[in-house]
């Protein structure tokens, strides 16, 4: 998806859990995952760039990384909680925009993936193995080669094309350009051939399930925490989170040592 409905999916999802304060630490991780595309010595060494996107990579390798920044944010958040109040900040800053940096990932497999051309009723069951559609086989993120991409954008034929060969592009194995298959933003080649088969919109209902999904990811990560912290721990949890409360100009004094830590932290994850 683009920026823009990143964002919105973000605060449509998370406000009513979390303050403007802590919501913008989440949305700044969140569209951090797109500035992070290219490889930033110390910042993004030690994993696959791609696989916070499902795209240009395997979904085996999205998976794990989601797997895997799901671990860390809930590491953030028992820290935080456990920190000395002088402390807590920090730490706070750190978890929303990992957080941000995980929901970033789920919001992205609506778009970039087959899923919505494959089921139509409920959101992924986070199942790569197994995931809730008629066969795993189908599943897929679209190819992209650049020269692949180009040849999409000149050809008038593209859409004829795959829409024609609607069923093997969109719900079968063949092979399908990430241009002919992205839901990044409404009026895609995706979305307009959906519209026309379907009468919705495909950028609207990938849209919709990131939203539930990104609210579902914080009640999954909130119940985690219940658990593991002790009562008072969960109390002080609870009662920092509404309070948080640190201005857009630190979270870019402070973006390096975030992305950093980040990093670090997925790689030991
Ligand atoms: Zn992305």
């Amino acid at each position: 998806m683009i920026g823009k409905y990143h964002s919105q999916i973000t605060t449509e999802a998370l406000s009513s859990s979390f303050n403007n304060s802590a919501i913008n630490y989440i949305e700044q991780g969140n569209l951090d995952s797109d500035k992070l595309r290219s490889k930033i010595p110390n910042i993004t060494d030690g994993y696959n760039l791609s696989a916070q996107h499902f795209n240009k990579t395997t979904l085996q390798n999205c998976d794990e990384f989601l797997e895997k920044a799901q671990s860390v944010v809930i590491d953030d958040f028992i820290q935080a909680a456990k920190a000395d109040d002088k402390d807590a900040d920090e730490y706070y800053e750190q978890a929303f925009y990992d957080l941000g940096r995980l929901v970033h990932n789920i919001q992205d497999f609506y778009s970039h993936t087959n899923f919505v051309n494959l089921n139509q009723d409920e959101i992924w069951n986070e199942d790569i193995e197994n995931p809730n559609v008629d066969n795993k086989k189908q599943l897929k993120t679209g190819e992209y080669s650049y020269f692949s991409q180009f040849l999409d954008k000149i050809n008038p034929f593209y859409k004829w094309f795959i829409e024609k060969n609607y069923e093997d592009m969109y719900e079968g194995t063949s092979a399908i350009s990430h241009y002919g298959l992205n839901k990044d933003e409404p009026n895609t080649i995706a979305d307009r051939i959906y519209k026309e088969k379907f009468g919705t919109s495909a950028f609207d209902l990938a849209e919709d399930f990131a939203t539930a999904h990104t609210k579902e990811k914080w009640e999954e990560i909130n119940s985690i925490l219940r658990e593991e912290l002790t009562a008072a721990e969960y109390s002080n949890l609870c009662r920092d989170i509404a309070s948080f409360d640190l201005d857009s100009e630190d979270y870019y004094e402070n973006l390096q040592t975030l992305r950093a830590n980040f990093n670090e932290d997925i790689k030991e994850a």
